[in-house]
């Protein structure tokens, strides 16, 4: 899934994104409010969720956030701030933001609330099964006949995905932009290097993989199991 953080301050900003892609997200970061808005515009559709800071050199994530609320009603919102009175907090939620949380806070915190607006944009599910494959977003697990199976946080996000859309094709350009931040460098074939791994690393020896390649489209994990 792909996130667009924007904060100024670049110690908070690294510490949200790493820990954000260690659990398989692809962070896109801005550090002011002008380029925020302007990510966050171009790129609208592809957000799966939006962390906005209160305070931006530029302009405010309110204004941001109440741009965002023209274009698209339903990607969830965070507001990470640093101002905690009551009226603050209302205002804020009156913008159009489903949630905010005060800082100093534990990324652990962060991570909780991001999942429960998460589960509620894109459906209650959060574990998935292939045959013999499990995966559980919570615990960031995956399991193979019962059996962890160690993946990296990309491999952990493609598979995400394509467990997410079984039964139905996950297109290139897709796969990238959810799985892929900006900096990603236009060479699509790094997608098929991370199907082969997942394919070595799940498919069962002997049988065909689990992982259907549709040639020129892109990749589909079937409904049939
Ligand atoms: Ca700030």
């Amino acid at each position: 899934m792909r996130i667009l953080l924007v904060e100024d301050e670049t110690a908070i900003a690294h510490f949200i994104s790493e820990g954000l892609e260690e659990e398989g997200f692809a962070v896109d970061i801005s550090y002011n409010g002008k380029d925020g808005l302007r990510l966050a515009l171009d790129n609208l559709s592809e957000y799966d969720l939006i962390l906005l800071d209160w305070m931006l050199p530029g302009m405010s994530g309110i204004e941001i956030c109440r741009a965002i609320r023209k274009e698209n009603k339903t990607v969830p919102v965070i507001f990470l701030t640093a101002k905690d009175t009551v009226d603050d907090v209302v205002f804020g939620l009156e913008t159009g933001a489903n949630d905010y949380l005060r800082k100093p806070f534990a990324f652990e915190e962060l991570l909780a609330r991001m999942r429960v607006l998460l589960r509620s944009s894109q459906g209650e599910q959060n574990t998935f099964k292939y045959a013999d494959i499990e995966l559980d977003v919570d615990t960031h697990r995956v399991l193979k006949a019962g059996k962890t199976v160690e993946l990296t946080q990309k491999e952990f996000a493609l598979l995400e995905l394509l467990l997410r859309n079984k039964g139905k094709a996950c297109r290139r350009t897709r796969i990238i932009e959810k799985v892929w931040d900006i900096h990603f460098d236009h060479d699509t074939s790094v997608i098929d290097v991370y199907i082969n791994f997942l394919r070595k690393k799940l498919d069962t020896p002997g049988q065909i993989s689990f992982i259907q390649t549709l040639r020129g489209v892109g990749y589909r994990v079937n409904d049939d199991a």
